[in-house]
């Protein structure tokens, strides 16, 4: 593999620029992953992952991902890592540069869409693990009734998110 240094160093001072300063400390130990609550959950590309990728230079490789808007801000990462690279920080750098880069970011909509079209604003299909375990696939919530879907889209609709003519 042909390591391009040039795109490397701009999106590492990128990323420095928008907050994520201690970036460069990483040794991708992974401790930070597997305290991750938003990687848990489904969104991958967080903490270890999410560095990996900016310092490789592959900024504009993973700027549709929605993983950023998964983070929780709970700030386990910041608490556990050895190197005190703070990947929360890094998490909303890269935030930063998706809203900054994007005229209308693709990935801070898809929370939206979410709620619109399942009642959750965050919302990973939950039945392979359900079947795994024993449960019925489809969960009691409102993504799988569609007469509460209909009154939550009626809500948005006609409340304030209405108005921003998303759906
Ligand atoms: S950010 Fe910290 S905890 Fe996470 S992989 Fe890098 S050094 Fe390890
Ligand atoms: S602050 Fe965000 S990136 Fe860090 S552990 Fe929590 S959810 Fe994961």
């Amino acid at each position: 593999m042909i390591i391009d240094q040039q795109k490397i160093d701009e999106a590492v001072s990128t990323i420095v620029g928008y907050g994520g300063q201690n970036i460069l400390n990483c040794i991708q130990c992974g401790a930070c992953s597997s305290v991750c609550p938003g990687i848990k959950a489904g969104f991958p590309l967080l903490c270890r992952n999410l560095i990996r990728h900016l310092l490789n230079g592959e900024l504009e490789e993973i700027i549709e991902d929605s993983s950023s808007w998964g983070c929780q801000a709970c700030n386990r990462c910041t608490e556990i890592c050895p190197r005190d690279v703070r990947p929360q920080e890094v998490v909303f750098a890269f935030r930063r540069y998706q809203a900054n880069e994007l005229a209308f970011s693709t990935s801070s909509v898809t929370s939206q869409m979410n709620l619109y079209e399942t009642g959750h604003a965050v919302f990973t299909d939950p039945s392979a693990l359900r079947k795994q375990v024993g449960l019925p696939e489809t969960t009691p919530t409102s993504a799988y009734d569609d007469k509460a879907k209909e009154e939550i889209q009626t809500l948005i609709n006609n409340g304030p998110m209405g108005e921003l003519g998303l759906f």
